[in-house]
């Protein structure tokens, strides 16, 4: 078990914190706004009002023997990078930051946030893939220049193996998961037979994806 804090407790930041609670770890959280933290209460560890640009109120709280420390605090940039700033400084060893734009993301990391994440962008990314073709699932991107995307197996693909489709060799993509009623096989052979109602998790670069996508 984890102890986590998750500063500002807005869409992002709620969803987080009682994730992280449903999933058995400890999670403070705090919000400026007494009504928020109320309404959350009953579904995290503890559930703070306090001003988070305030080094000491964080200080009193024992922010500083947290695992991990989640900045989920979006409009008021300023206060973003201010409370980014002070855990840091506190030493939290992983400080995740949310960001508003790529500026943002660049100043947190900047002053040494651990880990940046863009919502907003990301999830736009996904739905993006998602609606474009039916076919793609799901969407992650880990770094600029790889992703994994999801993606239900097309009539073409059934009963062949992944040898035979070999999408290494025509696309630079490897599948890395195939999920079947339920079952996840992982790290396929090349004897492994696509059927039909499967779901691949292809990893690979984020071009080699799209022009895949573009011949399906
Ligand atoms: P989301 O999209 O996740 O709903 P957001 O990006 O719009 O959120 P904000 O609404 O700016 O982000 O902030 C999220 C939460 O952070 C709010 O509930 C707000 O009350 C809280 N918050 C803002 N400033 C502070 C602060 N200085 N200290 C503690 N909490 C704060």
């Amino acid at each position: 078990m984890k102890q986590f804090v998750v500063i500002g407790l807005g869409r992002f930041g709620l969803s987080l914190a009682e994730t992280l609670y449903d999933l058995g770890h400890d999670v403070l959280g705090i919000d400026i706004d007494e009504e928020i933290v109320q309404n959350v209460a009953d579904s995290i560890t503890h559930a703070v009002k306090a001003d988070a640009t305030d080094e000491n109120a964080l200080r009193a709280l024992g922010v500083r023997n947290f695992d991990v420390a989640v900045v989920s605090i979006g409009n008021d940039i300023q206060a973003s990078i201010l409370v980014t700033l002070i855990l840091k400084e506190m030493g939290i060893k992983y400080v995740v930051a949310k960001a508003q734009n790529e500026l943002h993301g660049k100043v947190l990391y900047k002053i040494g946030a651990d880990r940046i994440v863009f919502p907003e962008r990301d999830m736009g990314i996904r739905v993006a893939h998602n609606l474009t073709l039916s076919n793609i699932l799901d969407y992650i991107e880990l770094s600029p220049e790889y992703s994994i995307i999801e993606i239900s197996a097309i009539s073409s693909w059934f009963n062949k193996s992944l040898s035979q489709l070999n999408m290494r060799r025509k696309y630079g993509l490897n599948v890395i998961a195939i999920k079947r009623d339920g079952d996840v096989i992982i790290s396929p052979n090349g004897d492994d037979v696509i059927l039909k109602g499967d779901v691949l998790a292809v990893v690979g670069q984020k071009h080699d994806i799209e022009n895949m996508e573009k011949h399906l």
